[in-house]
């Protein structure tokens, strides 16, 4: 276990982002910080390791925002537009550090990425650069990455079962609809848990307030945040209503997570 592990919130928004384009509600056009939020991605930080949870549409701004200086890892969710579609972006990091970035994603998702971004991929000679990528396949084992393990969690976000990952006292479930109980039992113990919380009403692919506020309170994290937000939920106001332990992450969030 990593002697101490920061996980920054670099966006904490639904797929089309909040404000999102066009809309004047009060939530899009508020004048609280924290109700700007970029696409769904978490930053961990150990051991002067940089490792980071899916590559947004925002990984650039997101990057710049926290000032990131290298890039170790990526591991990956699922392939839908909002986890994946900054992934040409890890380029600089390639440049500087000169190594290949290893990006972990299961069998599907990584077929996916690969269709999605197949000039990364294709073989051959390239007359520009393109990310240097060492793509490795990721199952319902643990792995290690620079000495941390990292465990899969199975979860259901509609019809399709993607993954969130436990790594020592933090869990980041992101995109879910429901959580298998065999999924859940690998979820006690924790410090610190990162929920999809889209809106208050019910919707086919994510968990609402209600369901994954009775997801923190029978897991007790000790600490529950709520991510994947979309414009129904006013910072302040959604998070007056929440019991204790219980909080919408924000943009730009950092949390030091207790060792286990
Ligand atoms: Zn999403
Ligand atoms: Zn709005
Ligand atoms: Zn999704």
């Amino acid at each position: 276990m990593a002697s101490r592990l920061k996980i920054t919130v670099l966006g904490s928004g639904t797929s089309v982002g909040v404000p999102t384009l066009g809309c004047h509600c009060d939530v899009c056009t508020s004048a609280d910080p924290r109700d700007n939020r970029l696409r769904p991605s978490v930053l961990l930080s150990y051991q002067d390791r940089q490792v980071l949870i899916d590559t947004t549409p925002d990984f650039r701004t997101q990057a710049l925002r926290v000032g990131l200086q290298r890039l170790d890892a990526v591991l990956f969710t699922h392939a839908h537009a909002d986890h994946v579609m900054g992934l040409d972006d890890v380029r600089p990091f390639n440049f500087r550090q000169k190594e290949r970035i290893p990006i972990y994603a299961s069998a599907d998702t990584m077929a996916s990425i690969q269709s999605c971004f197949h000039y990364i991929f294709d073989s051959g000679k390239k007359e520009s650069n393109v990310p240097q990528l060492d793509a490795r396949l990721i199952a319902g084992a643990p792995f290690d990455v620079f000495g941390m393990e990292f465990i899969p969690i199975p979860i259901l976000h509609g019809s399709q079962t993607i993954y969130g990952f436990r790594f020592g006292a933090a869990a980041y479930l992101t995109d879910h609809s429901d959580i298998p109980e065999s999924s859940l039992e690998k979820l006690r113990g924790l410090d610190v848990l990162f929920l999809d919380a889209l809106r208050y009403k019910p919707h086919p692919t994510h968990s609402t307030v209600d369901r994954s506020t009775a997801t923190a309170q029978k897991l007790a994290a000790r600490r529950a945040f709520f991510t994947h937000i979309g414009h129904d939920l006013g910072h302040a106001r959604a998070e007056s209503l929440l019991p204790p332990g219980v909080r919408l992450a924000y943009d730009g969030l950092e949390i030091v997570v207790e060792a286990e």
